[in-house]
């Protein structure tokens, strides 16, 4: 979850914040190259003004020269114009090639008139040259022919210029790409002359800005201003810092905005993995008003459900011990819970065969016809059957026709529904195994994985619930029945001749209860052992049991006594069903295995009949307990019937009825 709230963190955040520093940089860093091209361009035309300024100035400088020459004394009018314009240097020429001079001007420059200063400008040296052609100046052979004023143009005169008017950089006068005066050392002013680009246009110059200025229009002389570049480390420290700190700043603004905006959604998919997995106790956030609180409210209603049938299946599956009730339920659930519109249940005791014990929903295409499946899962063949191979879930859609299957298709078994789709899961219990089939869902959709995942909680759940019915059905067996025999023991015994005498009050019918006892059955242990005499025993209760009916109880009563409790029969049935006994349990000896020798063995039966002799289970048992001790008085191997009401063990042979002593 964080990380993808990290993700939007930084879309939302850091993003913008580096984004907006380096635009920072950058642009502050367009705006300083803006401020100081203009800058520049104050610098170069505040020389070129300089410039055109001493050069109109030496004009009048070198008029004014020639004038005061002409009419008076040479030297004295060189030593005026100096002082009076400044002039660096002042020459006046004669005729005859002489010169009076003032000043100096640098070795290896000529004087050069150039336009557009109307008279020289040979930079270094700004000159102005006056041509004299008056008569009256000519002083014998010395006749002047020219005055020239000038002034020497050098870096400090450039500095001075740029610094008096409080402006910034270096500055080159150049003729064409050629450097005449520089504030830069010679080769730097090479490249800036060469890099000047256009005048009024800033260039760029190994990082230097570069500016061009024309000292006057038409000619080819520049001025270029120059700055060094300026170090971008300050600036890259200061944006380096911002995002540091607004980094700092937005990441927990960025962090509680994102959770606010996303927090919800997390928490809602965080807690539907939860649910999906199974966590039924997950809850959503649902306070908002927005649609992930509608979305928490539903989902959280939903689960809550799915809880309450949760735990009402957990209920049900907990409390039934009725197989065919457990696997209703386990169906009904299945079905609900898959989508599924018909279904069927088969369940296997104890490795015994998987027998269908549930159905439910319509036969396909008839809604008035119940679904049926085999009434026995054979695991060798069908759909089904390979659920019982593979041991875990299948889903599939079934082949047209029975041992058919096409691509992706199970062929089914015969009974099983062709061309349905089919989900089937094992349920596995320690003594118990079953498989839970569902078929086509409601909405034409074949089964998928989710369907199957879904199924399988309920399955185990199921498997564990089929255990205990099997588990109680045994438990219940065990104390109901005899280990040793397999009959009814005495516990059952009082609990069914209980009911069985309320019933025949209730409805006024017979019933009749048969007392049997071996005879000498202490001499048969004695004789052949006591495992001979359990097996005597077994083969006595086998022997009974095949003369009786369904609804007779046959019980031990212990040790070797037996009761017999026979509803709807009269005393006369009860005589013939003893007497049948009598026959049976004398006919043949009990015989042994491998040479062991056969145990003959007869019977003493007591009968007492409903309501007659006895109209409570005790009274009654009393009855036929006295007519078998009559019976054993009378030389055993024989029956006799109670002589009347709560008839005691003393009362004697006055019987109506008695089965002849058969020895
Ligand atoms: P009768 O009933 O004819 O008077 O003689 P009886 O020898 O059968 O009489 P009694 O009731 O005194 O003896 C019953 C004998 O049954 C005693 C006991 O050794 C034997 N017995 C009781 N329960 C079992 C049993 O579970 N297995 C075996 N092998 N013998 C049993
Ligand atoms: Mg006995
Ligand atoms: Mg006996």
């Amino acid at each position: 979850m964080s990380r993808r709230l990290w993700l939007v963190v930084g879309a939302l955040v850091v993003l913008p914040v580096l984004v907006g520093s380096v635009a920072f940089v950058l642009l502050v860093g367009r705006a300083d190259d803006a401020r100081r091209a203009a800058e520049l361009s104050a610098t170069a035309r505040a020389v070129s003004a300089d410039v055109a300024a001493t050069c109109r100035e030496l004009g009048p400088a070198s008029r004014a020269l020639a004038a005061e020459a002409a009419v008076g004394d040479v030297y004295q009018a060189l030593d005026n114009a100096v002082t009076a314009s400044a002039l660096d240097y002042a020459a006046v020429a004669y005729a005859d090639d002489a010169v009076a001079q003032r000043g100096a001007l640098p070795a290896d420059v000529a004087v050069r008139a150039v336009e557009p200063c109307g008279e020289a400008v040979t930079l270094p040296v700004v000159a102005a040259v006056t041509p004299v052609r008056s008569a009256s100046s000519v002083q014998g052979p010395r006749r002047i022919v020219s005055a020239t004023a000038a002034r020497v143009v050098d870096a400090a005169d450039l500095r001075a210029v740029v610094q008096s008017l409080g402006l910034r950089g270096d500055v080159v006068i150049a003729d064409g790409d050629e450097p005449l005066v520089s504030t830069l050392p010679a080769d730097t002013a090479r490249d800036v002359a060469a890099a000047g680009g256009e005048p009024g246009e800033a260039a760029r110059a190994d990082g230097r800005i570069v500016v061009g200025v024309r000292v006057v229009e038409g000619a080819d002389l520049r001025v270029v201003a120059v700055q060094a570049p300026r170090s971008r480390v300050p600036l890259v420290l200061a944006a380096g810092l911002g995002v540091v700190v607004g980094c700092g700043l937005a990441l927990p603004l960025g962090w509680l905005l994102a959770r606010r905006l996303l927090g919800p959604l997390l928490d809602l998919a965080d807690a539907s993995e939860r649910m999906a997995s199974g966590d039924l106790g997950a809850r959503l956030p649902e306070q908002s008003d927005d649609e992930v609180g509608r979305v928490g409210r539903s989902l959280n209603r939903m689960t809550a459900e799915m809880r309450e049938y949760h735990g009402r299946l957990g209920e049900a599956l907990g409390s039934t011990h009725d197989l065919a009730a457990l696997a209703r339920v386990v169906l009904e659930s299945a079905m609900a819970v898959s989508g599924a519109q018909r279904g069927g249940v088969y369940v296997s005791d104890s490795g015994g065969p998987l027998s269908l014990v549930a159905t439910r929903g319509s036969a396909p295409g008839e809604p008035e016809a119940p679904f049926t499946l085999p009434p026995r899962l054979a695991p060798s063949t069908g759909a089904l059957g390979s659920v019982v191979r593979e041991g875990r879930e299948v889903y599939a859609r079934l082949g047209p026709a029975a041992g058919e299957a096409g691509d992706g298709e199970l062929a089914p078994g015969p009974g099983e529904p062709a061309g349905a789709y089919l989900l089937a899961v094992p349920m596995r219990g320690e003594r118990s195994a079953g498989v839970l089939a569902l078929f086509d869902k409601a909405d034409g959709r074949p089964f998928g994985a989710t369907d199957a995942a879904a199924l399988l909680d309920l399955s185990t759940s199921a498997g564990t619930a089929l255990d205990n019915v099997l588990r109680h059905r045994e438990a219940k067996k065990l104390s109901i029945t005899d280990p040793l025999t397999g009959l009814w023991n005495f516990r059952y015994l009082s609990m069914s001749l209980a009911r069985e005498i309320e019933r025949a009050t209730r409805f006024e019918r017979s019933l009749a209860v048969l007392m049997l006892d071996l005879d000498h059955f202490k001499q048969v242990n004695d004789t052949y052992g006591h495992q001979r005499g359990d097996a005597v025993l077994r083969e006595f209760a086998e022997r009974v049991g095949e003369l009786v009916r369904e609804v007779d109880i046959l019980a031990r009563y212990g040790g070797e006594e037996f009761v017999l409790v026979l509803p709807e029969t009269t005393i006369d049935g009860a005589t013939m069903l003893a007497e049948r006994i009598r026959l049976a349990v004398r006919r043949s000896p009990v015989s042994g295995a491998h040479g062991e020798p056969a145990i003959p063995v007869t019977v003493s039966i007591g009968i007492a009949a409903f309501p007659g002799h006895g109209s409570t289970p005790a009274t009654l048992m009393r009855a036929a307990d006295a007519a078998l001790y009559e019976a054993k008085g009378a030389g055993r191997d024989c029956w006799r019937v109670a002589t009347g009401p709560a008839v005691g063990r003393q009362a004697d042979g006055a019987a109506e009825h008695a089965s002849e002593a058969g020895r």
